[in-house]
């Protein structure tokens, strides 16, 4: 290591003091050797310490009490700490929600162990990341959801579908899949122009949230103008029930496609596919069904169910 010899008296303990993050020094017992301003900060704007007379103090000891008082973030971290100090692990890093009443933030702690002068100490840092996290937050909801209709996308139900697949085949109860086509949404479009459009995907989808009130249930923007729902433990009759009643709530909404030549409002065909799957059922096919009775209800001259 280079030495700094113009550096002065406190030079370096200036430079910690001027970090964000919270420092503190530990020796192998736990004995606090040295905490900076913004750990003695932190403590006083959250009424955890003891008048910011950190030195002396046990830092296993508080978290310890932590524990006891029932906090399993506290006895995670300071598992690590242990670890690092017994030698098992080279570092430990944590991150870890710690939300007040008013705000919800999360921080990073990490332990490093270093010599001096032949004693083992261990500096332990934490790092405010709550902007990261709430943006990776955001970032995940973001990647589930369809920006226009605020439903779940083809992502997010493909896989809610597998999880009620699943859960259908072990309880052995049906499950039924409804998928759903706007009839001659080009001509609306055409007709009123594309945000018009937009409004009346909105719309559809809004109509949509209100079928899946069930645990269980759910729906999605599938692709463009298409919609899906799934029905869990519900009947090949009760889903025809409810897909009819879904296509009338539809059609009541009284959405204008003057050009259609099937309907002076906007309806929708839906094709739905009922099964109690087992072990050997495949999935795609449920879907493929579901898909094939769509088809079948468009060609049969749309505005129905199949
Ligand atoms: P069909 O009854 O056979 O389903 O006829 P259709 O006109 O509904 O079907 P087609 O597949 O010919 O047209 C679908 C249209 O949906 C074309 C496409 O531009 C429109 N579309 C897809 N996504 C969006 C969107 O996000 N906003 C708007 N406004 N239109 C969309
Ligand atoms: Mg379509
Ligand atoms: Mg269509």
């Amino acid at each position: 290591m280079p030495e700094f010899p113009n550096i002065p008296d406190g030079f370096l303990r200036s430079v910690l003091n001027s970090i964000t993050e919270h420092i503190v020094v530990i020796d192998c017992h736990g004995s606090i050797a040295f905490v900076n301003n913004s750990w003695i900060t932190f403590g006083q704007d959250n009424a955890c310490t003891r008048d910011g007379d950190w030195l002396h103090q046990n830092y296993l000891e508080i978290c310890d009490r932590a524990v006891w008082r029932g906090d399993k973030t506290a006895g995670e971290a300071v598992e690590g700490v242990r670890a690092v100090i017994k030698g098992l692990l080279p570092y430990f890093y944590y991150e870890y929600p710690c939300h007040s009443p008013q705000t919800k933030r999360w921080f990073t702690m990490r332990v490093t162990p270093f010599d001096l002068a032949s004693h083992q100490y261990y500096v332990i840092t934490h790092q405010d990341i709550t902007d990261r996290k709430l943006a990776e937050q955001q970032v995940r909801r973001l990647s589930r959801v369809d920006a226009l209709t605020g439903l779940a996308n083809r992502r997010t139900f493909d896989q809610t579908l597998h999880d009620e697949w699943q859960r259908a085949r072990r309880e052995g109860q049906p499950l039924s899949l409804a998928m759903l086509d706007i009839d001659h949404f080009k001509l609306i479009n055409d007709t009123y122009g594309h945000p018009v459009g937009d409004t009346c995907l909105k719309k559809v989808g809004q109509t949509l949230t209100g079928f899946t009130n069930r645990p269980g249930d759910s729906c999605a923007r599938y692709g463009g103008e298409e919609f899906a729902l799934i029905w869990s433990n519900t009947s090949e009759d009760q889903a025809r029930e409810l897909a009819n009643r879904l296509l009338h709530s539809v059609a009541d909404l009284r959405i204008p496609n003057e050009a259609s030549p099937t309907s002076p409002w906007l309806t929708i065909s839906i094709g739905v596919s009922t099964v109690i799957p087992a072990i050997d059922m495949d999935e795609d096919r449920f879907i493929t069904q579901a898909d094939q009775a769509l088809y079948q209800a468009k060609s049969n001259g749309r505005n129905r169910v199949a």
